[in-house]
């Protein structure tokens, strides 16, 4: 008998709906509009089909499906969801497409060739996957890996350093995965840091000048229960200004203070992502974004490469009216140089290869080339 079930880190799974053993139903969580992650067993050679309503219809964005307006050809493809056996590679399924009789749902289908695998609404980057990461770099004589504080749950806040020159003056900060439901930016991440790791030209240039403090998942917690933004505290990212604040946040408030005191500040910066893969031009930041206006931080001295622009937002007057970290930056040391991005690409190497080209962007800021 197939069986369905949300019990591991990170799974998303409302009520489930067996109409047959080869037709499932699946509930979102109350907690979300779309997003969902859970398990199928016993499913080994069965073909398997999944309908799921979304709750809004601006949610179809985030689906990918298209709703043709020509009715002689039809096209209702859906980008989402992806499948993996191992947790780690995922796929796309063999059938994903608009329901037609049912306004906002999405019918997903395919033959499984394991007993077990996994359904996400995009590929995720969980707290574990992260672990992994952190396991894979921390003998690295230029990685530091701290604990910062316990998450409201009690789970650890990590916070890397890359340092090759520890007496080096000059320090940038990024923060990263503030909303659950952005995986993408985990994965530049890990571009990012491995580009450093490699040294070499500019990037050795660039260490040894500046080091790098990076809390690489903030929403630890809203990961770690599948919830997306930053669950119980909802969009995490505006509780900055909050007194008392949440720890982890408090936690990072007190490294940023510390950076201030004894390093000059090069750039702080947020690293915030994409809700999936793939995404078409409607929902792609990059787009989104461009339509925005962006300015460069003051002391920025040339425009950055275009093949990877990361979106540098200098201080617009309305930030001052959020409580996001800029407006702390901004009110607590009227500091000025920070950046926001939303990564996005097609697949995590290609979110990788975004942060490697971030790591030869930030050594050609800082040394001014
Ligand atoms: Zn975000």
């Amino acid at each position: 008998m197939v069986t369905i079930d949300g019990e591991f880190e990170n799974a998303s799974l409302g009520l489930v709906t067996r109409y047959s053993d080869t037709w499932f139903q699946i509930g979102l969580r109350p907690d979300t509009a779309y997003w969902t992650h859970f398990r199928v067993r016993g499913c080994r050679g069965k073909e398997i089909t999944f309908t799921l309503t979304y709750t809004e219809r601006m949610h179809t964005n985030r689906w990918g499906t298209v709703e043709s307006t020509n009715p002689e050809r039809p096209d209702d493809r859906c980008r989402n969801p992806y499948l993996s056996y191992d947790g780690h590679t995922w796929q796309h399924f063999d059938h994903a497409r608009r329901y037609v009789t049912v306004p906002h749902t999405v019918c997903f289908r395919h033959r499984f060739e394991e007993d077990e695998a996994f359904v996400c609404y995009t590929i995720p980057y969980t707290y574990g996957d992260l672990n992994r990461f952190i396991d894979g770099i921390r003998d690295h004589p230029w990685i530091t890996i701290e604990t910062l504080a316990q998450t409201t749950d009690g789970h650890d806040l990590p916070m890397i350093s890359v340092a090759k020159n520890r007496e080096a003056t000059e320090l940038i900060g990024l923060i990263c995965r503030e909303d659950s439901d952005e995986p993408t930016s985990n994965f530049a991440l890990e571009g990012l840091i491995g580009r450093l790791m490699e040294g070499g030209g500019e990037i050795e240039a660039l260490l040894d000048r500046c080091q790098f403090r990076i809390v690489p998942m903030v929403a630890i917690d809203a990961v770690v229960m599948g919830s997306p933004y930053g669950g119980p505290w909802d969009v995490m990212a505006r509780r900055w200004l909050d007194d008392p604040t949440l720890p982890e946040i408090a936690a990072i408030k007190d490294q940023v203070r510390g950076w201030m005191g004894s390093h000059r500040v090069r750039l702080l910066g947020k690293l915030h992502g994409g809700q999936t893969f793939d995404n078409p031009p409607v929902w792609d930041f990059r787009v989104f974004d461009h339509a925005l206006r962006k300015l460069i931080p003051k002391d920025l001295p040339a425009e950055l490469d275009p093949i990877w622009n990361p979106f540098l937002r200098d201080a617009v007057p309305w930030v001052r009216e959020l409580t996001i970290f800029e407006t702390h930056l901004q009110q607590e040391y009227d500091f000025w140089n920070f950046f926001s991005t939303h990564t996005n690409g097609k697949d995590p190497d290609n979110l990788k290869a975004q942060g490697r080209r971030f790591a030869d962007l930030l050594a050609r800021f800082v040394l001014g080339a």
